[in-house]
């Protein structure tokens, strides 16, 4: 055998994994069909929707500053834009080549197949591993009446690449990807509606902090229609698209838009990977099926990411794309889901970590709750950004810290306290009466925290 590891993938799993498993003195490949490394995140995904997000969020609070800093009007070049962008993301890729140098991974640049329990085909060449790792990430949902032309009829990639903002866009899905993307032509000027199939944005997060998100967003001017099924779409050729949509009501209704946004999801990439040749299990949408150690069906074949089933985050995937590299080198990873946060990077963002107060309600786990809003957080109250609240949830009877839900400019940024405190199980005193820097966001952790023992200071 030639390689310890042969990875098909070189995207936040795939890579992280390569460094790791090097680190561990093992000998790596990396196949990896695009020319850059990175993946989806690097590449279509995480870094340039946030290099949009952050410069049409800097652009919208320029708008509202101008006038009473009594500054021009400024105007926002998407073409420009989009070059820095791409140079973002090529800086990022190039940063890992130079990495890969560093631990000495070899890359095949090609579309590569299992052909075998230890062999990868690429370019018409049979490489030997004793272990392959399946990293192949996952693509966007269409919708089958409505074809991806990534010109007006766009996936999240074609959304992350437009030379020009629409003058108005649906945006089907109001999940992460459709209300930051939304947000982002929003702020640009386009004229946004987000068309949902559920009551609720973001399925799945707090339904509290998720209500006030859409609270947030209606005031800055995206449209939303809920409860709303899409049954039948069309190209009208410069006029743009049409949607046929049934509302809670029955009743259907024709909308029209320059571009549509797709946005419904994503599939796992497993396809045309070879796993069916081999009669690895797959489920019916395609994730591949794993055990408690990434092993598929093929005990020397793993798979991890966007590939297999779970949140589909970049953080998860290089989570355990680092724990099988230490499973291969022989060692005992501690992997748990339960500390892994998620987080939706709108104005204000929402990040979340733990259990929700709905998912205990659910389960009739009982629980405490503390609650602290930005209206009364020093920090927010000097920048005039009081939006967004913070929220606890811990045992009734141990008092340990069970999840922690942000909505906040920064939450972001302060969701790891979080994930700090459920990983070293944390009571609400111990978070609670740390000391905090003031004035901070992050004191409303505390003071929520408080807030849950019935002796907050500032509520
Ligand atoms: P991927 O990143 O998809 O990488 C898979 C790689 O495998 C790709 O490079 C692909 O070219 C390669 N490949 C596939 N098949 C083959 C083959 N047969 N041969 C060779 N190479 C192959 N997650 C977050 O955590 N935070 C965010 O803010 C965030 N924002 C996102 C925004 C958008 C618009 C999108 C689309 C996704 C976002 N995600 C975000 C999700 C995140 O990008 C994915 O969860 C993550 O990239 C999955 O990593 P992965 O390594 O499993 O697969």
């Amino acid at each position: 055998m030639n390689y310890d590891l042969a990875i098909i993938g070189a995207g936040p799993g795939g890579y992280i994994a390569a460094i790791r498993a090097s680190q561990l003195g093992l000998k790596v490949v990396m196949f990896e069909a695009w020319p850059t490394l990175g993946g989806t995140c690097l590449n279509v995904g995480c870094i340039p929707s946030k290099t949009l997000l952050h410069a049409s969020e800097l652009y919208m609070q320029f708008l509202e500053e101008a006038a009473s800093l009594n500054l021009d009007t400024p105007a926002f070049d998407l073409a420009s834009q989009q070059q820095k962008k791409a140079a973002i993301v090529t800086g990022l890729s190039d940063a890992i080549v130079q990495l890969f140098k560093k631990h000495n991974i070899d890359v095949v640049t090609a579309r590569a197949e299992v052909v075998g329990p230890n062999q990868v085909k690429a370019d018409g060449k049979v490489y030997e591993a004793k272990n392959i790792l399946l990293a192949a990430g996952s693509q966007p949902i269409g919708l089958p009446f409505l074809p991806f032309d990534e010109k007006k009829i766009i996936s999240s990639t074609g959304a992350l690449s437009l030379e020009k903002v629409p003058k108005s866009m649906i945006v089907v899905g109001g999940g992460v990807i459709g209300v930051e993307m939304a947000s982002v032509y929003s702020r640009l000027g386009s004229d946004v509606t987000v068309v949902e199939m559920m009551p609720t944005i973001c399925a799945g997060v707090d339904t509290q902090l998720a209500g006030m998100l859409l609270a947030s967003l209606e005031k800055q001017k995206i449209s939303f229609m809920l409860n709303v099924q899409v049954l039948a779409g069309r190209d009208l050729g410069n006029k743009g698209v049409e949607l046929k949509i049934r509302q809670v009501d029955g009743r259907e209704l024709d909308i029209q838009a320059e571009v549509v946004l797709v946005a419904i999801g994503r599939s796992p990439r497993s396809q045309d990977l070879g796993v069916a040749k081999l009669n690895i299990d797959t489920t019916p949408r395609g994730a591949v099926v794993v055990d408690k150690n990434f092993r598929t069906t093929i005990p020397t074949i793993y798979a991890i990411g966007d590939l297999i089933n779970g949140p589909m985050l970049a953080h998860r995937a290089s989570y355990e794309g680092a724990a099988v590299a230490e499973i291969i080198a022989g060692k005992q990873p501690k992997v748990e889901y339960i500390h892994i946060p998620n987080v939706i990077y709108t104005s204000p963002e929402l990040a979340t970590v733990g259990l929700s107060e709905d998912e205990a309600r659910e389960l009739k786990r009982p629980i405490l709750i503390g609650k602290c809003a930005f209206r009364g957080n020093p920090r927010a109250r000097t920048a005039e950004d009081t939006d967004g609240l913070v929220k606890v949830v811990a045992d009734k009877k141990t008092e340990r810290i069970l999840g922690l839900h942000i909505l906040s400019s920064y939450a972001s940024e302060m969701i790891e306290v979080g994930v700090v405190a459920l990983y070293k199980r944390m009571s609400l005193a111990e978070l609670g009466d740390l000391p905090f820097a003031h004035p901070t966001y992050s004191e409303a952790i505390k003071e929520a925290c408080l807030h849950a023992l019935h002796r907050s200071y500032h509520l």
